[in-house]
C-alpha cells in the first residue's frame, strides 16, 4: 500500500498543478493577429518532427493515419530522438528514424537525381527535417487564466501557460533582447512583448515587438513588474511536460512502408556531410542562429502542436503525463 501511495504522490508531483488540483488549458495557442505575453523564466529548446498526415493539405505525412488512433496512438508531433532534452544539445548517438530519412534524402539529392526524384527527395527532406522550437512559461496578458479541476469542479485561476515560440518569432524576440540589452524576462524590470500571427498569402507568419509606453515621447519600452501574485505562480516543468520521447521502434512501425525502406540505406555521402557540418553543431552557444534548414513548413509543426496538445489536455494524459527522460 505504501508503495502505491508513493507512486501516486510521485505521479501527482509530476503533473502540472497548483494548490492540489489539476490544471488544464496550460498550452497557449497563438491567436490570429496580436498576442500580448510576458515571458517568464528560462526557455527550453526542443527539436521536433511532425509525422502525421495532414488531410487538410492533402499530405499523407511520414506515418500512416492509423498510427494516430486507438490506445497506442502516437503524438502527431514527436521530439527528435537525436536531441538531448536535458542538455539541450544533439545526442552523440543517432537513433532518430526521421532524421535518418532526412539524411537519406540529402544524400539522394547529391547523387544526380532526375527531375522527378529531385522533387520527391526535396519534399522528403523538408518533411523529415527537425524543427527548432522554444518552450517558454508565459503570462498570457490577454487571458492569464488556466482551469483548475478540483473535487470534480472547475474554476479559472491565474496561472502560467506554456507557449511554443518558433524560430521566426524568436528572431524578433532575440532582437528585442539585444536592443534592450537587459533580461526582458526579469520579474521587476521585464517587459511584455507583442507577438503577431499573420498570413502572407502562402503561410502563417510570426513577428514580435516590445510593448511600448506610448504616453512617453518618444515611446519607450513599457516595464511591467510582476505582481506578487504573478511572482508566486509556479513555473511548469518544461522538460517533464514537453520532453517526452517515443521509442524509435514505434516510430519505425508507423512509417509508410516505402519510407521504412530508406532506413536500410547505407549513406556514405551523409557521413562526409555530417563531418563537414560538425563544427556548426559544436558551437557552445545555444542561442545561435537557427540551422540553415529551417524550412518553411512551420505550419506542419504548428498544426501538430495544436492538435496534440489539445488531445493531451482532453485525455489528461499524453504530453502532460510525459515521462521525462530524467529520473526523479
Ligand atoms: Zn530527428
Amino acid at each position: 500500500m505504501a508503495n502505491v501511495l508513493e507512486k501516486v504522490r510521485k505521479l501527482k508531483a509530476r503533473r502540472p498543478q497548483q494548490g492540489g488540483g489539476r490544471m488544464q488549458g496550460i498550452f497557449h495557442q497563438w491567436k490570429d493577429s496580436d498576442n500580448i505575453v510576458r515571458l517568464v523564466g528560462n526557455f527550453l529548446e526542443v527539436k521536433t518532427h511532425f509525422i502525421a498526415p495532414a488531410p487538410k493539405r492533402k499530405e499523407r505525412g511520414l506515418c500512416r493515419a492509423d498510427a494516430f488512433q486507438g490506445t497506442e496512438k502516437l503524438p502527431q508531433v514527436i521530439n527528435c530522438l537525436d536531441w538531448d532534452i536535458e542538455k539541450e544539445e544533439a545526442t552523440s548517438t543517432k537513433t532518430c528514424p526521421i532524421c535518418k530519412i532526412n539524411a537519406v534524402a540529402h544524400a539522394a539529392l547529391k547523387n544526380n537525381p532526375n527531375d522527378e526524384e529531385k522533387e520527391t527527395f526535396e519534399k522528403l527532406r523538408r518533411d523529415a527535417n527537425a524543427r527548432t522550437n522554444l518552450k517558454w512559461n508565459i503570462i498570457d496578458r490577454d487571458d492569464p487564466h488556466v482551469v483548475m479541476v478540483e473535487d470534480g469542479g472547475e474554476k479559472k485561476v491565474l496561472g502560467l501557460k506554456i507557449a511554443t515560440v518558433g524560430m521566426e518569432a524568436w528572431d524578433d524576440i532575440e532582437g528585442i533582447f539585444e536592443q534592450m540589452n537587459f533580461d526582458i524576462t526579469d520579474p521587476e524590470d521585464g517587459i511584455d512583448i507583442k507577438v503577431t500571427k499573420g498570413f502572407n498569402g502562402t503561410r502563417t507568419t510570426y513577428s514580435a515587438q516590445a510593448v511600448l509606453d506610448t504616453s512617453k515621447k518618444p515611446p519607450v519600452a513599457k516595464v511591467t513588474p510582476l505582481t506578487d501574485e504573478e511572482k508566486g505562480l509556479k513555473e511548469h516543468d518544461l522538460k517533464a511536460i514537453c520532453g517526452k520521447k517515443v521509442e524509435a521502434q514505434k516510430i519505425i512501425d508507423a512509417l509508410h512502408e516505402d519510407l521504412r525502406e530508406f532506413l536500410e540505406v547505407e549513406i556514405e555521402d551523409a557521413a562526409t556531410e555530417s563531418k563537414t557540418e560538425a563544427p556548426a553543431k559544436e558551437q557552445p552557444k545555444r542561442k545561435s542562429a537557427p540551422p540553415p534548414e529551417e524550412d518553411d513548413t512551420s505550419a506542419n509543426a504548428e498544426e501538430g502542436n495544436a492538435i496534440d496538445e489539445a488531445i493531451a489536455e482532453e485525455d489528461g494524459d499524453g504530453l502532460l503525463d510525459g515521462t521525462s527522460e530524467k529520473k526523479d
